[in-house]
Formats: C-alpha cells, structure tokens, sequence
C-alpha cells in the first residue's frame, strides 16, 4: 500500500469514528459498537448536513453537561477538527486546488474536510513527499480519535457475541454471553505530565483494545496481540474485527485472517 493510500485509509477510519465522538458529547452515554462499512463516497454532504441539524437541535449547552468525560472529549473534537481543516487546506495549497470553507466554529462537522483530504490524496499530482507528509498528520489523527474512543469506552462491555469463542463460558454453555470489553492497557498508570488522569493526557501513549474475556483461542493469524491470555485487538484493527463479526452473523462467510504472518505481539504474559 502506498503512503498515499494509507493517509486515505486512516482518513477513511477517523471519519467512520467521528460520530461516536459527537454522541458521546451530547449524550453521555457509550454507543453500541458500530459496524464501520463507511466509504468516502457515503460521506457526503446530505449527512454532513443531516448532523449539523442534529446538533442544533440539541438544547444542551457545550460544556454543562455533569459528566466528566465530556469536556476532555470536546476538547478533542476541537483540535481534531483543527488538525483536519489544516491537513485539507495544505493539500489544496500544494496541489493548487480551491480550499473549503474554514469551519463555521469549533463544533463544525470534521467530516466533510476529511472527504476533501481523502480526495486531494487520490490525485495523481500527490508526490512522495507531500504523501508522507500527510501520512505523519494523519496517523495523528487516529491517534487522538483512538484516545477519544477509550475515554468513551474504557471498561464497556460491548454487545457482541465473539465470532471465535461463540460465547460460550461457565454460566452460559450454550453461548452467546458477550464477552468482549473495551479496555485501555496502559490505562493503570501514572500520566507522565503531571496530569491526575492520564487518559486525558495528549502526551502519555495509549494502548486502546477490545479484549475477549473469556476462554477464547482464535486461530494465531487473526489475534492481534494477546493480554493476560486473553486475545485483544488494538483499535486499529477494529475495522476487521467488525467485519469479522458481520461475517460470523452470515452462515456462507468465511472468516478472514487479520494478517499473513504469525508474529503475535504479548501483553502482561500468556497464562
Ligand atoms: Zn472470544
Ligand atoms: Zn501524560
């Protein structure tokens, strides 16, 4: 895959994530895992629109909302949509296409300017400076979306029967318990910058997966990383999980492998 591409892949995967950011500022609560199935041709302005109304709708004001994880995540979408306006106006600058509008404020829809980045990425003008260039910007996006999804998610149970272990444990031996969490790995220790929550810290690393808590053994080639002894798949592996589980939802699909080779790296041990 060229850099050209992966900067659009990524691009392709902040935007499928962008709403679960917004829900989860306006609501509260976790949404339900979504199945990303997103194309950057479904990104278009009717539902660009069709958000901003909702938005407006909303009779809460920014920033009242008792529940602590809101003002971080906002704070994120602020910079986010920053980040992305900016990516998209140096394509267009060193491409010599007309720009789009900065955003109205710093709530706007990031969308519509990540379909612009994703388009300016496609043309053949990008060289291989200007696409690893763009590529550093947006493995920074995914990064903070990444960050954002486990203040959202951190220690949720998702309502998911795994494709691999079916469910199956002690209480439910017929399966179907949902077994998978949300977990951040690295969420136990201290933030390096002096913060008291080092989620919220956009210096400290993070390392945001979906564990299967459960006597789970898929086969090496589709376990991302493993923690504990338990199988874990970091977020950037989400996109194929979900497929995995739409699959395993369809009696003729096949499951596929996550990767070629069978380097699995190890969290905390194998038990
Ligand atoms: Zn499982
Ligand atoms: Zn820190």
């Amino acid at each position: 895959m060229t850099l050209a591409a992966r900067a659009i892949a990524d691009l392709r995967w902040v935007a499928a994530y962008w709403p679960d950011l917004h829900d989860s500022r306006l609501h509260g609560t976790p949404a339900a895992f979504r199945r990303v199935q997103l194309t950057a041709e479904q990104l278009d302005e009717r539902d660009a629109a069709a958000w901003i109304e909702r938005l407006e709708r909303t009779p809460e004001a920014i920033g009242a909302s008792p529940a602590p994880v809101r003002v971080p995540v906002v704070d994120l979408l602020t910079g986010l949509l920053a980040d992305t306006a900016y990516l998209a106006d140096e394509l267009a600058a060193a491409l010599s296409c007309p720009t789009l509008e900065p955003p109205a404020s710093g709530l706007a829809d990031a969308r519509p300017y990540l379909t612009f980045a994703m388009r300016r990425l496609g043309e053949p003008a990008v060289d291989d400076a200007l696409a690893a260039w763009a590529y550093g910007r947006t493995r920074a996006l995914v990064s903070t979306v990444a960050r954002g999804l486990a203040l959202i998610y951190d220690g949720q149970a998702l309502e998911i029967e795994c494709p691999w272990c079916r469910g199956v444990t002690p209480e439910t031996p017929a399966g179907g318990a949902w077994t998978w969490k949300v977990r951040d790995l690295l969420g136990g220790r201290a933030c390096r910058h002096g913060l008291p929550d080092r989620r919220f810290c956009v210096d400290c690393e993070q390392q945001v997966v979906i564990v299967c808590e459960n006597d789970c053994e898929p086969p090496s080639k589709a376990v991302g990383t493993w923690w504990h002894g338990f199988p874990c798949w970091r977020v950037y592996e989400w996109d194929w999980l979900a497929e995995q589980v739409r699959r395993a939802a369809t009696p003729t699909a096949r499951l596929e492998p996550l990767r070629d080779d069978e380097q699995t790296a190890s969290y905390g041990g194998r038990a």
